[in-house]
């Protein structure tokens, strides 16, 4: 396990899958009957742009640095930035919220967020971070047997991020069969998939799988900063969305289209969304 989230927290692939996520469960804040969530791949929560590893890397100022100097965002990703702007007091960019801080931020009282995370260190930072939330389990677990444990949940109303680091071979197939196994416990739950986008042919595949896999309602959302023809770079990102929420795709055109212009990086850019097997 050498991937540490923090050398990528805020990159192009974070405001893409975290722009989407907030949208979702601003959508999910909509009735008031309490719901769950369940990340399976949680990192530490927030990170911090000016540590060690941010700056190594400097992504965060193709993603979210980016999407914070422009002068018009539309309202769809508001829920997203307006979280980005609060973590940091209204001033310069400096903390980032992965997605735990996102759930427990647009979560309400009655909500609760299961966290799983399998890197020791991180479990301890996710512990310390959300010691004085009562909604927030943390458990030390592999992201793909909490999909087993904690499903379905009891609220049985809800979303299932899973959102592994890619750094093994095989990924996108234990992607589909968790999301085969997640799907059989709980038929109803909204799931959000993230995967990468470097050359096609690994994203078709699993394309053809998720509409073998004879689960309804998918749909994909997918950024690419420049066109998808090399394996040896993060052109893109995509997240797969399984039984998205109602009127979801009216949100997602203005939101998508201008990701792919604010963060685009070569030819071939464009944020686009489609259905994969329809509703
Ligand atoms: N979801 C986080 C966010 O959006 O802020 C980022 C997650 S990062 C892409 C992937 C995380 O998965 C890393 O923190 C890594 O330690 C963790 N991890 C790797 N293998 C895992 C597994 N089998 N189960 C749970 N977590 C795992």
């Amino acid at each position: 396990m050498n991937y540490r989230h923090a050398f990528h927290a805020g990159a192009f692939q974070d405001a893409h899958k975290h722009a989407v996520l907030a949208l979702l469960l601003q959508r999910l804040g909509d009735k008031p009957t309490p719901y769950c969530v369940l990340d399976t791949h949680a990192g530490i929560g927030r990170y911090d742009l000016q540590a060690t590893a941010a700056q190594k890397t400097g992504e965060f100022h193709h993603g979210i640095g980016r999407l914070l100097a422009a002068a018009r965002a539309p309202a769809a990703v508001a829920p997203y930035l307006d979280i980005v702007r609060r973590l940091n007091g209204g001033g310069a960019l400096r903390r980032y919220p992965g997605s735990p801080e996102l759930a427990a931020r647009l979560s309400r009282p009655q909500d609760r967020l299961v966290l799983t995370e399998l890197h020791a260190e991180d479990v301890r930072l996710l512990q310390r971070g959300f010691a004085g939330d009562a909604r927030v389990a943390v458990h030390h677990e592999d992201g793909y047997r909490g999909l087993k444990a904690f499903l379905p949940p009891k609220e049985r109303r809800g979303l299932v991020l899973i959102d592994p680091p890619f750094e093994e071979a095989g990924e996108f197939e234990r992607l589909v069969d968790g999301l085969k196994t997640a799907h059989r416990r709980w038929p109803t739950g909204i799931y959000a998939l993230w995967y990468p986008i470097k050359d096609l042919p690994p994203v078709r595949r699993f394309h053809a799988q998720l509409r073998q896999s004879g689960i309804g309602k998918i749909m994909l959302t997918e950024l690419l900063v420049r066109a998808a023809t090399s394996a040896e770079s993060l052109n893109g990102s995509g997240l797969v969305i399984v039984n998205p929420p109602w009127r979801l795709a009216a949100a997602l055109v203005p939101l998508l289209s201008w990701l792919g212009e604010r963060l685009a990086q070569g030819p071939g850019a464009a944020g686009t969304w489609r259905w994969l097997v329809p509703e």
